[in-house]
């Protein structure tokens, strides 16, 4: 699978972007003009001359903004290729409109050393898309014994989860937040308490009693929460809360922001606007973990969204076969995938109502390559262009088929939303969706 049999590739040796509206928070930039990119880099912004050797692309009407990156996907390579390939899930995110992603490292074997890491990193190579390796806390992700974090760090990684699932022991945990710390890295934390979490297939309280299908309660993430926020200030390192969905434990990352612990916490598309009533349907695509939860819950992580206390947005892209979703709701494996639909929700349903498109992309560009310690792209003479392009007026209809992912299982199938990605640049490469947009 290359990018030419999905994409228009355009030479960016000279390109001349026309009529955009460029939109950078960082540089305080927002208006309607033309950017010249030279080599890969960005050459000019406010740029009015016609060059007859650059190409052109028309622009007008659209948008173009830095780079967008999701910090928590599964690619299911190596071990589940049939889900997904780092392939496939590169084609899923340029589609999608990221030009930067964070890969957990739940595959099978997972990626816990640096040969394994080494070569997921390298399948990504021919992508425009900047692939960050997330590898595991422990050995295996068994919970028992602290990866190589030193060698991994020089080979590229700058987190650490055993996503699936919580680091296996708070003693585990505190050692990888101290040596996290030292390497100026940052541990991801699952946070749920899987004795009480065990069995559950959907979040527990009238619905699931209704169903009769076993719960997956609130108070599983809270503790999750609450031991990952203690360790992280007895330790002083910071942690990462990933896919946080419950009122009660947002309210701990606040008590926590407030306190000074050096905690950060990202939320799903799908926790912002679903909520377990979905789950009445009996669609496996709206399984997943940590599950859909009460109205007042999904109101508590759009205000935490709005006020800061929620750093992130973050698709929890986790892909899966039709057969296995197929499969009995009890049965089926959790998880949706999301990095082609997650722009089009938050264009349509988060801003500007609940986040203005700065504070957006504050969520979506900045705040996750910070949480990494990656370098931030800024739309600047002399920076390297790293851009998402964006038709911000386009209606579309979600319709699973036409996704690159391999992968079909979305509860958004069907919704009509405005506003998708029309292109990328990155690494010196532009992509444009033609016809496909
Ligand atoms: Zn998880």
């Amino acid at each position: 699978m290359q990018t030419q049999d999905f994409f228009q590739t355009k030479p960016t040796r000279l390109l001349h972007l026309k009529g955009a509206r460029v939109v950078d928070p960082a540089t305080k930039l927002d208006k309607v003009t033309d950017i010249l990119i030279k080599d890969g880099k960005i050459a000019e912004v406010g740029f009015a001359d016609d060059n007859p050797e650059a190409e052109k692309i028309e622009l007008t009407g659209k948008m173009i903004t830095p780079g967008w990156f999701d910090m928590h996907v599964h690619f299911r390579e190596p071990g589940k290729e049939v889900a997904e390939t780092v392939a496939s899930g590169c084609l899923a995110a340029l589609n999608g409109g990221f030009t930067g992603v964070a890969v957990m490292p739940n595959t099978s074997p997972p990626l816990d050393n640096a040969g394994i890491v080494g070569w997921v990193q390298a399948q990504a190579e021919p992508f425009p898309v900047e692939l960050q390796v997330i590898a595991a806390v422990s050995k295996g992700r068994q919970g028992k014994e602290l990866v190589e974090m030193a060698e991994l760090c020089d080979s590229g990684v700058r987190a650490f989860s055993d996503d699936g699932s919580p680091v296996g022991s708070s003693a585990l945990l505190r050692h990888a937040l101290e040596y996290a710390d030292m390497l100026k890295a940052v541990i991801c934390e699952h946070a749920e308490d899987i004795s009480l979490a065990e069995g559950g297939v959907m979040h527990e309280g009238a619905v699931s009693t209704k169903l009769g299908l076993p719960g997956i309660p609130s108070v599983a993430e809270v503790i999750g929460v609450v031991r990952a926020l203690l360790l992280a200030e007895y330790t002083g390192a910071h942690i990462h809360i990933c896919h946080i969905s419950t009122a009660a434990a947002i309210e701990w990352v606040r008590w926590a922001k407030a306190k000074g612990i050096r905690v950060t916490a990202e939320v799903t598309p799908h926790h912002l606007l679903l909520t377990c009533d979905e789950c009445t349907s009996f669609q496996t695509s709206t399984k997943m973990n940590p599950p859909l939860r009460e109205e007042a819950d999904r109101q508590a992580c759009l205000e935490a969204l709005t006020d800061g206390t929620i750093d992130v947005i973050a698709t929890d892209h986790a892909p899966h076969p039709v057969e296995t979703k197929e499969d009995e709701f009890i049965q089926a494996p959790f998880g949706i995938v999301g990095l082609e639909t997650m722009l089009g929700l938050c264009l349509t349903h988060l801003c500007p109502k609940h986040l203005s498109l700065e504070a957006l992309l504050e969520r979506v560009v900045f705040a996750p390559r910070q949480v990494l310690g990656l370098p931030q792209p800024s739309i600047t003479a002399g920076e390297e262009a790293n851009l998402t392009i964006i038709d911000p007026d386009i209606d579309w209809t979600v319709n699973p088929e036409d996704f690159l992912s391999k992968s079909r299982n979305t509860p958004f199938a069907g919704w009509n939303l405005k506003g998708r990605a029309v292109g990328t640049i990155s690494k010196g490469q532009c992509l444009m969706k033609g016809d496909r947009a």
